[in-house]
């Protein structure tokens, strides 16, 4: 089975036809969530995620978004950004994304693929980070498949664990600007926490969009990166009327 695991989608359309466009054949696709806030096309990126989505955890802007929680504790810019979107967003994808529900959530595997957990941020609270091995630690410990797909960070990569041995993961790429991809063998023994990156805000200085496969026979995860249409989805959000700062940091990738 091969899964199609996206995260951080954030209203960027164009990653998101991008990275549809670049992913091959898939089975299932498990979406981590912060489908919203940010970009520019709130609508029309639920329009085409939801009916594709087999299974989707809510972020936190997700929920910001559609009114379940205040925006406190989110900085002025991305405040701004989720009570545009909360405007922007149509009743029924707002009715909609009040229903996604909380990670972490465990997903069907057909065979005997290894079990998997999908959760936002960290499995063990949905608003935490998981940006280094300390954040990373007692989830590896504690979660009950040896495998766990979080986002949040908009960083690509993750945290693996052997016995005694533990490291980050971070795929490597040799170029900026066209299509690429990196393969994580994950070996029966090993605990994984695997982030595919964010498809509409990448933040590890990287402008491509980012998202994972997930392949159970094989017992691999491929990472990929995907140029996207950056004009477009930088014009999206400056004719909203978004901040400038939203628009300039997709080229940073940060
Ligand atoms: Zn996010």
């Amino acid at each position: 089975m091969r899964a199609l695991i996206l995260s951080d989608i954030h209203a960027n359309l164009e990653a998101l036809t991008a990275v549809l466009g670049a992913a091959g054949e898939w089975d299932v696709l498990w979406n981590l969530g912060d489908m919203v806030g940010y970009g520019g096309s709130p609508n029309e990126v639920l329009d085409v995620v939801r009916p594709l989505s087999t299974l989707t955890v809510r972020g936190n802007h997700d929920r910001v978004c559609c009114g379940l929680t205040s925006a406190v504790g989110f900085n002025p810019t991305a405040r701004g950004a989720a009570m545009w979107t909360q405007a922007e967003l149509s009743p029924e994808n707002l009715a909609w994304l009040r229903e996604v529900p909380q990670g972490p959530v465990y997903p069907e595997i057909e065979g005997d693929g290894a079990k998997v957990t999908l959760a936002h941020g960290s499995p063990l609270n949905e608003d935490h980070y998981i940006s280094n091995m300390r954040d990373a630690w007692a989830p590896l410990q504690q979660m009950t498949t040896a495998i766990t797909f979080v986002g949040h960070t908009h960083v690509q990569g993750g945290f693996s664990q052997k016995e005694h041995d533990w490291h980050e993961l971070r795929p490597r790429y040799g170029g900026r600007n066209e299509a690429e991809q990196w393969t994580l063998p994950v070996p029966p023994g090993t605990r994984e926490l695997i982030n595919p990156g964010s498809v509409g805000q990448p933040r590890d200085a990287d402008w491509r969009a980012a998202f994972a496969v997930y392949d159970t026979e094989a017992a691999e995860v491929v990472y990929h990166r995907v140029p996207y249409d950056l004009t477009a989805a930088q014009g999206r959000i400056l004719m909203a009327g978004l901040p400038e700062r939203l628009a300039a940091r997709l080229r940073e990738g940060r």
